[in-house]
């Protein structure tokens, strides 16, 4: 395997299937099971999941609510996702733990870094929920930070489009991939993969990150095993 220790970042977005909102119960089975996939092979998984199926703190914002208290609503999202992927996970018989940024005791364990490495060596997928337990931030810059906790090799981040492009491959038909593209090139170029706070912090800590579309099934298993799917970023 390609990578002994990976943080997935799925978004809230991605479990809405075809639907506009909430999650599609076999989009999260589909998930489960190509997780499952990689674990069977010994690769400790975690995952950061987003809440955008459900709330977003700035479209809130924008209907005149209080920001704070929508990133609130966002971060209790990605709780409920997290419940759910959990759950998913755990009828295919994967061993998971979910701990969350903003301490909910009954639903899930609180974030602690050395418990959750303890949980990876044991071969349990951990679902970090809450983001980064702060406003203002995305479940991005969550997936960066605990993936530099945690000591991951790398971040997968799992989107609807097959990599980095050019310009945006659903506009733009002439629009090329990238195979590999360094952090600094992404700037220069004005290209988009994560928040600028995300993203800044992936490069300090020289964390690569591999863009890749986590709706084709068997595409998480490609990466893992070394297969060249998706788009490196690196220094
Ligand atoms: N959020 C937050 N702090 C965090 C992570 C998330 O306040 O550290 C809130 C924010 O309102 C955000 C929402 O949770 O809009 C959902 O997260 P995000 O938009 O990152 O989800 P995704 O786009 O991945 O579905």
């Amino acid at each position: 395997m390609r990578y002994k220790r990976i943080l997935l970042k799925l978004s809230g977005e991605a479990l809405m299937g075809e639907q506009q909102y909430g999650i599609d119960p076999k989009r999260l089975e589909e998930y489960a099971e190509d997780i499952k996939s990689v674990v069977d092979k010994g690769v400790e998984v975690a995952i950061v999941i987003g809440g955008g199926n459900i709330f977003r703190g700035l479209s809130g914002a924008s209907q005149g609510m209080d920001r704070v208290q929508g990133d609130h609503m966002g971060m209790l999202a990605t709780v409920i996702n997290g419940l759910a992927l959990q759950s998913a996970l755990e009828l295919k018989g994967v061993e998971t733990r979910l701990q969350s940024a903003i301490k909910i005791n009954e639903v899930a364990e609180p974030f602690i870094r050395r418990r959750a490495i303890r949980h990876l060596e044991k071969g349990r997928v951990v679902i970090f929920g809450g983001g980064t337990g702060n406003p203002y931030f995305t479940t991005d810059s969550a997936a960066v930070l605990r993936a530099i906790e945690i000591k991951a090799d790398v971040i997968l981040k799992g989107t609807r489009v097959d990599g980095i492009y050019t310009s945006d491959p659903e506009k733009d038909k002439s629009a090329t991939k990238f195979d590999s593209i360094s952090f600094n090139d992404v700037i220069t170029k004005g290209l988009k993969v994560m928040d600028t706070t995300a993203f800044t912090l992936s490069q300090e800590n020289e964390l690569p990150i591999v863009v890749f579309d986590m709706n084709t099934r068997g595409n998480l298993m490609k990466i893992v095993s070394g297969e060249k799917i998706g788009t490196v970023v690196n220094v």
